[in-house]
């Protein structure tokens, strides 16, 4: 527990964190990397250069500092982050490095500012939540470890089949190297790929969301040949270009927490932005294998038809259920963006939505979906990078 003078002084650093936010992070980050060279082993290093993952952070350390008297308000945010560290393999051993690293970076930006009235007090708040962090995450590498065909942290797999699904889409499929168990998934979960790529110095981790229903044969990903970028995707093209049939990489154990709500009845609409289809993939064919009397709706955007993946498993599962509807749009083909008129006409006003893809997207659907009178908490989102706060329309 803090002591009321604790809290009233890391509350008087909120106005200070807004401005400062950013500039603090992007110290720390900084700094940590150049103490901790080793956990250039854990960290996207693509989202550091976009300057994504500060910001993600100073957003997380301002909310902190905003419920420090009522931390159960920010305890959803922190599942969020604790899935992605699970999935990453975070230890407990790594917090008071990174508490170490930003209570040094809060000092150098803010300067003589930063008192050691105000470090304290942070240093003593920080321990607070550092310990939320690692018992969420202990409980979650639990959970993980503890289910049939589970594991900890990092485990071998092959590679099994490589299946081209359009001209930058190609899904993999994985089996355990050790020939064990796969545990089951919720759909929507992810897993991270960690590879080794001859002349890096460093592993490279990234998600991938499941894109197939949870079953026993093997995980599938589909992944976006990051190409088209400058410099183009590591792990991407490494994956597509690389990447064979009995080829080893290492997998950790599904998480995260944008997975359909399987026992909710109520119709269900999925929205999706380019490689945004590959979680939705998963809850359609769940819904179709368990559920295909219940309403289904699926809108998916693609800038070309030659790029848009899965089109026949869609009709196939589409046409499987009782009450299914698709529309797909190539954005660049004539048919422009998804647009609220379109969202209207085909989604399920009383239902969950889900929606995945680029940043901007995401905020312009969600933003139509709230003008369109959807509650707020049936729609659900997924970053395909660290979360950001998106510009959403006050209802
Ligand atoms: P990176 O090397 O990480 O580069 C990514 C981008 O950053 C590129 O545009 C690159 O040009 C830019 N960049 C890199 N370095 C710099 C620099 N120095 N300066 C400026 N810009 C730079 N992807 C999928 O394809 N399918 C999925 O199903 C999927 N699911 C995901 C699920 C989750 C929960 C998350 C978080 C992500 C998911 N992703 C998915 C995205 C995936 O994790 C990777 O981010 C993606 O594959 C790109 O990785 P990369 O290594 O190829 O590119």
């Amino acid at each position: 527990m803090l002591s009321q003078h604790t809290i009233d002084i890391v509350k008087s650093t909120v106005p200070v964190l807004e401005v400062h936010g950013v500039a603090i992070t992007t110290t720390f980050y900084r700094n940590l990397f150049e103490a901790h060279p080793e956990l250039l082993n854990i960290f996207n290093h693509a989202n550091q250069e976009k300057g994504r993952q500060q910001n993600a952070l100073a957003n997380t350390v301002y909310a902190a500092a905003v419920h420090i008297d009522n931390l159960a308000a920010i305890i959803p945010a922190v599942k969020q982050i604790g899935q992605k560290h699970v999935s990453l393999g975070i230890k407990p051993e790594h917090y008071p490095i990174v508490g170490q690293h930003l209570l040094g970076a809060i000092k150098e930006v803010l300067g003589d500012a930063a008192t050691d009235e105000i470090i304290n007090a942070w240093a003593e708040a920080y321990g607070v939540i550092a310990d939320a962090f690692i018992g969420i995450e202990e409980d979650m590498y639990v959970a993980a470890e503890n289910q049939e065909g589970g594991w900890r942290f990092f485990k071998d797999f092959i590679i099994t089949d490589k299946v081209k699904e359009s001209d930058n889409i190609t899904s993999f499929y994985f089996k355990p190297a050790d020939g064990g168990a796969l545990p089951s998934y919720e759909p929507g979960q992810y897993i991270t790929v960690r590879v080794n790529i001859p002349g890096e110095q460093y592993l490279m981790n990234r998600q991938y969301s499941l894109s197939k229903a949870s079953n026993l044969d093997a995980f599938r990903i589909s992944v976006k040949k990051e190409d088209e970028s400058n410099p183009e995707g590591k792990v991407s093209v490494h994956l597509h270009k690389q990447m064979n049939i009995g080829d080893k990489v290492e997998i950790s154990a599904p998480a995260g927490e944008f997975t359909l709500n399987k026992e909710e009845t109520a119709p269900v609409t999925f929205i999706s932005g380019g490689v945004g289809i590959t979680p939705m993939m998963s809850m359609l064919e769940t819904v179709a294998n368990n559920q295909p009397e219940r309403s289904v709706s699926f809108i998916c955007s693609t800038r070309k038809k030659n790029l848009h993946p899965f089109e026949q498993d869609i009709r196939s599962l589409i046409d499987s259920l009782e009450n299914g509807v698709y529309k797909s749009l190539y954005s660049e083909e004539g048919d422009g963006y998804i647009t609220k008129e379109i969202i209207k006409e085909y989604s399920h006003k009383d239902g969950d939505v889900y929606v995945c893809g680029p940043v901007s997207f995401m905020e312009t659907m969600i933003n139509h979906l709230l003008e369109l009178g959807f509650a707020k908490n049936h729609i659900h989102y997924e970053f395909f990078g660290p979360a950001l706060n998106l510009n959403l329309t006050e209802i």
